[in-house]
């Protein structure tokens, strides 16, 4: 079997289509945790938080720590109290006094180490009411609360005046996370979801995989199905390079194969029957003239005279010499039928064979005044054949020409040299064959229209009677000797085979 090129094989395509099927699997969940994972609290929310919600709340805090600005010791637990509270949203509040020096704050590792103090007027700008609420301070200005938001509220105790607050109070948030606690219950069922969707893509990718595969394998099968069932021209699709497409292809070669030898055995049966038919009623025509010949004889020599007798005897050896004839050419096409002929080729000389087949016609044709004429090439070459099968060939040629040209003809063998080949022809000056007898002399126990062919008026010798099986046989052994058979005719002008 011709191996696929490996990217057009079974395996390769499978796995291929595995790979990519994973692919845009894994590419779409990655897509998908993108939106759902990555963007869980949108810009919306975060907006209306620091908007609204923070700054409410700051506004309610600076209330409460204004009267407390001056007094850090009780500002500190007061924020750091408010700081523990503050859990889904990472904040951090620190309380700075007028002058801007650190003074409590809501963390206990607060940044006031970074950030000991903070410029009054920056707080001041920062806490006025057109301060851009997003901005962030400039980076070199506080780098450890880069990627902060702030918020600053003054702390003006009552009845204190506003343009001079007794401090700030400063909230800086990181943009909104998960809490950690959160992040891990996400992050589970993130897990276990990413573990059952994988579960079920394979599942899904490889039952499509399967689906593909299958569905040849169930085309190829449905094929096979009805060639099995009786329909000898079903075949299978057989158009792709891969595994499957060559077993498709051997199937095919098979079907082909084995619908040729149906074609064969039918044939050959119908051969056979059609053999058994023609001869039992070949047979049977002779056998009862021989049977009316036998009985008459068997009379004695009262009814039938010495002269009579004589005749009789001489009918019945013709009829016999028939019957014998007609079984040894059915014999012979059932042997080369069967594949028994045997055929034993050697190196001869065609001229001489040609120069004997005359001579053993020499008798019936000078019965008939028929002349008969050998013409051979000075440089025939021998030929490598049978000469026995040949020779029957010759025979059956020759006498079919004496048989069938009326007294006077001619019946010529002629053999040339072409090539490496030896041409053989033997031409008659006889009655010829009529066109629509011609595409048929070659077929078993065909003879011709009876009506068309000349009546035989010649001696009733062997060749006054006819098989039907002298050319088959001649064709067939022609044929088996690698050359073929041919003939060339028409009515009154002779014929050349
Ligand atoms: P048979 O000679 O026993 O009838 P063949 O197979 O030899 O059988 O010939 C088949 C038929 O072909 C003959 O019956 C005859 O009609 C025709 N035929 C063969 N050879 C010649 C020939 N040389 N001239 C005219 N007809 C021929």
């Amino acid at each position: 079997m011709r191996q696929p090129a490996p990217a057009r094989s079974l395996h390769f395509r499978i796995t291929a289509a595995f790979v990519l099927l994973l692919a845009v699997g894994g590419g779409g969940y990655y897509l998908w945790l993108e939106r759902t994972l990555y963007a869980p609290y949108d810009d919306a929310e975060e907006k209306h938080w620091y908007e609204e919600l923070a700054a409410a709340e700051l506004d309610s805090l600076a209330a409460v720590l204004a009267p407390l600005a001056a007094e850090p010791g009780r500002a500190g637990p007061l924020l750091q109290d408010y700081g523990r509270g503050v859990a889904r949203y990472e904040a951090e509040l620190i309380v700075f006094d007028a002058a801007g020096r650190h003074a409590a704050s809501s963390a206990a590792d607060s940044l006031a180490a970074a950030v000991p103090f903070a410029d009054p007027a920056l707080l001041r700008d920062m806490s006025s009411a057109d301060w851009d609420f997003g901005s962030y301070p400039r980076a070199e200005d506080v780098s450890a609360y880069e990627n902060r938001v702030f918020a600053v509220r003054p702390l003006v105790p009552a009845g204190g005046d506003e343009a001079a607050p007794a401090g700030y109070l400063v909230a800086s948030f990181m943009p909104p996370t998960i809490a950690v606690g959160e992040l891990e219950a996400d992050a589970r069922r993130m897990g276990l979801h990413a573990a059952l969707l994988l579960l079920l893509y394979a599942a899904a990718s490889s039952t499509i995989i399967m689906l593909w595969t299958t569905r040849r394998l169930r085309r190829l099968s449905r094929g096979v199905a009805a060639f099995a069932a009786g329909d000898l021209g079903a075949r299978v699709p057989a158009s792709s390079a891969d595994e499957i497409g060559s077993l498709g292809r051997h199937i095919n070669t098979m079907a082909q194969r084995i619908a040729g030898m149906v074609d064969e055995l039918t044939r050959k049966e119908s051969f056979q029957r059609q053999l058994v038919a023609n001869v039992s009623h070949d047979l049977r025509t002779p056998l009862a003239s021989l049977r009316g010949y036998v009985e008459t004889l068997s009379l004695g020599g009262a009814q039938v005279g010495e002269q009579e007798r004589g005749r009789y005897l001489a009918v019945v050896t013709e009829k016999l010499d028939h019957l014998d004839r007609l079984i040894e050419h059915v014999l012979i096409l059932s042997r080369m039928d069967s594949g028994q002929a045997g055929f034993r080729p050697e190196d001869f000389s065609l001229g001489e064979l040609a120069g004997t087949v005359l001579d053993r016609c020499a008798q019936p044709a000078a019965d008939r005044a028929v002349s008969l004429d050998l013409d051979l090439d000075p440089d025939l070459p021998d030929v490598h054949a049978d000469p026995l099968q040949i020779g029957r060939v010759l025979q059956n040629l020759v006498e079919n020409g004496v048989k069938f040209t009326p007294a006077g003809g001619r019946v010529a063998v002629r053999a040339r040299r072409v090539g490496a080949k030896v041409e053989v022809e033997v031409a008659d000056t006889g009655v010829g064959i009529d066109p629509r007898d011609l595409p048929h002399i070659f077929e078993r126990f065909y003879t011709g229209d009876k009506s068309r062919t000349v009546a035989d008026a010649g001696p009733a010798d062997h060749l006054s009677r006819s098989s039907g099986l002298g050319l088959a046989i001649a064709a067939r052994i022609v044929e088996v000797h690698g050359a073929r058979l041919e003939v060339q005719s028409a009515p009154g002008a002779g014929s050349v085979f």
